[in-house]
């Protein structure tokens, strides 16, 4: 590609995310995560919560997506189900979309799966309190009717939201969970029984997918349970390497 092509292009990246902030209510964007020192500037929604501040930053992404009509999920759900967790964790999971459950509460993975997700998370060996460690969003936010997948449109739609919910976080780590997951972030179409079992480099993030716990509820063979054990280990050496917070993992 020409420098002025790539150029072109990359402005055209820069616009576009632009325009989907403008479009969210958005008046201000930081350009670092330096904190913000300056005097607050009138009428700035931002100006008493600089960017720098993961907590006020997530809020603020949250206080946007509510009432979202960006896509056709919205006529289905209850509930926008934007992410929960600790704002300063290292271990970011990502999941498909809510379910039933979940769109009640307005909370990620509360359900079945959710509570698996929390036994797996805590298990021997790996060692992370879902309240404390981690910080949990899914790909959409909003509950496909039936649990259906969610398709394209749905995923594009909500793309920038889970962008800007990583940037905000710079985990350590983000475990994918199942297929929607691990293919959206790492852009591919290979499903997760090819893709888990090891780490993938991601926006200088450590990216581990592994099976979805709803996936392991229907099926309970023993080799899957095994699989995503293995991974959940992995996703903790890194994490451990990553953050220099070796001899941490207990649990079980
Ligand atoms: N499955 C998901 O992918 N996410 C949830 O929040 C719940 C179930």
């Amino acid at each position: 590609m020409e420098p002025a092509e790539a150029l072109a292009d990359c402005l055209r990246g820069v616009a576009e995310t632009l325009r989907h902030h403008r479009d969210l209510g958005f008046k201000e964007i930081a350009l670092s995560r330096v904190p913000f020192s300056g005097p607050a500037l009138p009428g700035s929604p931002l100006s008493d919560a600089p960017l720098s501040d993961a907590a006020a930053a997530l809020r603020l992404q949250e206080q946007a997506r509510a009432g979202c009509q960006l896509c056709k999920l919205c006529k289905s759900r209850s509930t926008v189900v934007f992410g929960v967790g600790n704002p300063r964790a290292r271990l970011m999971v990502v999941g498909e979309g809510p379910g039933e459950e979940e769109d009640r509460q307005g909370v990620p993975f509360v359900g079945r799966a959710g509570q698996l997700l929390t036994r797996m998370l805590a298990a021997r060996g790996v060692g992370f309190d879902r309240d404390r460690d981690c910080y949990i969003a899914n790909v959409v936010k909003c509950r496909p009717e039936r649990n259906r997948n969610p398709e394209p449109d749905e995923v594009a739609a909500c793309n920038p939201f889970l962008m800007a919910q990583i940037d905000t976080l710079r985990p350590a780590v983000i475990l994918a969970l199942g297929n929607f997951a691990a293919q959206t972030l790492l852009g591919t179409k290979e499903g997760i029984t090819k893709l888990r079992g090891r780490v993938y480099p991601y926006r200088e993030i450590a990216l581990v997918p592994t099976f979805h716990p709803a996936f392991l509820l229907r099926n309970p063979g023993p080799e899957y349970r095994r699989m995503a054990y293995d991974d959940l280990k992995m996703a903790r050496r890194e994490y451990d390497r990553v953050t220099g917070r070796g001899g941490r993992a207990s649990g079980g």
